[in-house]
């Protein structure tokens, strides 16, 4: 698998382009400047087999339905979120003034039992709320991959403080990330990678008991 990090919008999410063997890309968290993106498809020769959200917040998917009108493809996230992503719930002024527009075409609800298998790869999904009610990680097992949205970043883990938030819920994430490889690495939502090794040595949120 190989993964392009695209640095997006004002809040610098991390959309990431996850492309396989076969021409195809997997695309994480458009959240901003769909035209950079979809230009990065057009250089690259790649076609979108899925769009995957890690959890709903505006900076995250603002950018999915411009891009879906240029490619369209299944839009994946956690029921718990799309309750709310492209609703007035989902603004946040001055930056964010309007609700993020719902994208056409199929919607799929990530499930934990699920294992997705799109562009040449699979992958799993784990529940992570505690930064939002569908917050969820993305489990490359293959390669070692987890793709951690705002739960997990280096260093640190995403704010408890947004409608939705809960720092309990959040802790027993975590500690379900404590139970991965050591080595996988982290690609967080926002900043630079980690691994879950280095995150248990030195992420306070990721203490054990
Ligand atoms: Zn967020
Ligand atoms: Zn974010």
């Amino acid at each position: 698998m190989n993964i392009e990090t695209i640095v997006v919008g004002q809040f610098g999410v991390n959309c990431f382009v996850c492309t396989g063997s076969d021409g195809q890309a997997l695309v994480v968290d458009p959240g901003e400047d769909a035209e950079v993106i979809l230009a990065t498809l057009r250089a690259r020769n790649l076609t979108v087999a899925a769009y995957l959200m890690t959890h709903g917040h505006c900076d995250h998917v603002s950018g999915l339905a411009a891009l879906h009108d240029a490619m369209p493809a299944p839009v994946a996230m956690h029921a718990a979120d799309w309750a709310w992503a492209f609703t007035d719930a989902n603004i946040l002024p001055p930056i964010f003034n309007t609700a993020p527009r719902h994208p056409a075409g199929e919607r799929i609800d990530f499930s934990e039992a699920t294992l997705y298998q799109y562009a040449g790869l699979a992958f799993s999904i784990i529940e992570t709320p505690g930064h939002t009610p569908g917050g969820v990680c993305l489990y490359f097992e293959e390669s070692g991959t987890l793709i951690t949205g705002d739960t997990l970043f280096a260093g640190s883990v995403g704010r408890t403080d947004l409608p939705g938030g809960d720092s309990r819920i959040l802790s027993a994430s975590l500690q379900k990330l404590r139970a991965l490889p050591d080595p996988t690495r982290v690609l967080p939502g926002h900043g630079p990678a980690s691994t879950i090794g280095q995150e248990k040595r030195t992420n306070f949120f990721m203490q054990g008991d």
